[in-house]
């Protein structure tokens, strides 16, 4: 049995019941076989595939916090430090009922190779909590937050552990938790980023994600002649990565006719007006059906097959498997070229192998919505010489970080013969840094 094999089956065996974790170790290590079948003797001798895929430390802890009504709720919080070889712990909170240790250990793996990815010195976290902020009141959402944070700040510092957002959790919620911790830590500190503009927050944090997921779709397009302008995309998700690449992609000449959220779709053939969508979700953390109601070209409909809409591109920007073999059937068919992801891991594995086989162009999270966590990485900078960069510097940064992860991934497929494979690009790409490190630094 190969070292890949070998491992591949002692995570299923170690960790029962965590689907969305073996999903994301399974993707990761088939694409990394090349490279460790070239490397297997030093990579066997150190361990490094056991200790990949193995968090250095799970915390998991009770988040006690009063409701409305005077009631007292309960969640379950966690952090999920998984990585250090190359720089302290990062990555997201993620706040939704969804959330368990499968989740958020899938999230953690996938960000160690994304962060060493943006060539930026971030070692991969992830964390959150089953709590729902949907239709909580401000002070319900502040008192879960303190009290989330009354337990995490004991585990975080701006060089240790550097937490940000993710689904659910935004300016508001980053504003709560940071409080929380300068009151308890008594230090004024860039331990959060996605911080607002007022605290240390960075210019372009908010854009960033969206913003870098077009910048290397844009990229990618033009290694394979093809271009932006003109083309008709779908975007899936109505939050924050999908309102900035909505309009990001219209800036640079796109048509983008459809967005979504886990109710149901919009189609909208004038294309769609992302100030009304910012209104909506933003200000008044509404559904995405209200767009209806507010522009008469757009037709809402309920539940899934937004991949029925006929678009050349498309860009997942909602949440894991959100795209299955069916939904990349249906994209194929309806003459798609190019998928760009900027959820982490919005297509099955079988989606995936479709799109590919289809010859789709395919680039994964773990490089295309990796603009996010490159521009929290730059907040840390910003913090660390307490200064602060403006909008166009920020920008300019990020979109030389996402050139460059497109030729680290591009440049690492070609070297192991397989042209064009983004997918085993940036798993090889993201690996080989962090492996160096690992065997550089010892057990
Ligand atoms: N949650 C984002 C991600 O998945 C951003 C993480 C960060 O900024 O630390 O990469």
């Amino acid at each position: 049995m190969s070292y890949v094999e070998e491992i591949l089956e002692k995570v299923v065996a170690a960790n029962p019941n965590e689907p969305e974790f073996h999903q994301a170790v399974k993707e990761v290590l088939e694409s990394l076989k090349v490279v460790v079948d070239a490397n297997e003797e030093v990579y066997r001798k150190n361990g490094i595939l056991e200790r990949l895929v193995e968090p250095e430390r799970i915390i998991s802890f009770r988040v006690p916090w009063v409701d409305d009504k005077g009631n007292v709720q309960v969640n379950k919080g966690y952090r999920v430090q998984f990585n250090n070889s190359i720089g302290a712990y990062k990555g997201g909170l993620r706040f939704h009922p969804t959330v368990n240790q499968s989740i958020l250990k899938f999230l953690g793996f996938e960000q160690v190779l994304k962060n060493s990815l943006t060539g930026l010195p971030m070692g991969g976290g992830k964390g959150g909590s089953n709590f729902d902020p949907k239709g909580k009141s401000d002070r319900e959402v502040m008192a879960f937050c303190q009290s989330f944070m009354s337990e995490l700040y004991k585990h975080i510092g701006k060089d240790t552990d550097v937490p940000a957002g993710d689904i659910g959790v935004g300016a508001r919620e980053i504003g709560y938790l940071f409080g929380q911790y300068k009151r308890l830590s008594t230090l004024f500190e860039g331990v959060l980023t996605g911080k607002g503009i007022p605290f240390g927050g960075s210019l372009a944090r908010t854009e960033a994600t969206g913003y870098g997921l077009v910048y290397i779709l844009d990229e990618m397009l033009k290694a394979n002649n093809k271009e932006l302008k003109g083309k008709t995309v779908v975007v899936t998700g109505s939050g924050n990565v999908a309102i900035y690449a909505i309009q990001k992609a219209q800036q640079l000449g796109a048509k983008v006719v459809a967005l979504c959220d886990s109710n149901g779709y919009i189609y909208d053939e004038n294309g769609i007006q992302v100030d009304i969508v910012k209104d909506i979700k933003e200000v008044k953390r509404q559904r995405i059906s209200e767009y209806a109601n507010r522009v008469p070209s757009a037709k809402y409909t309920q539940g899934k097959g937004i991949w029925n809409i006929k678009c050349d591109i498309y860009l997942p920007c909602a949440t894991q498997n959100e795209l299955d073999l069916d939904g990349a059937k249906a994209l194929v068919e309806g003459g798609c070229f190019a998928v760009a992801e900027g959820a982490n891991m919005p297509t099955t594995l079988e989606a995936t192998k479709y799109l590919q086989d289809n010859g789709v162009l395919f680039m994964p999270g773990k490089a295309s919505n990796a603009g996010g966590v490159s521009v929290s990485g730059l907040e840390q900078s910003q913090n660390a010489m307490r200064l602060s960069w403006t909008f166009e510097e920020v920008d300019e940064k990020l979109k030389g970080i996402m050139k460059d992860i497109f030729k680290k991934v591009d440049d690492a497929a070609k070297r192991y013969n397989q042209a064009g494979n983004y997918v085993a690009g940036a798993n090889i790409a993201g690996f080989e840094k962090v492996a160096n490190a690992m065997i550089a630094q010892g057990i």
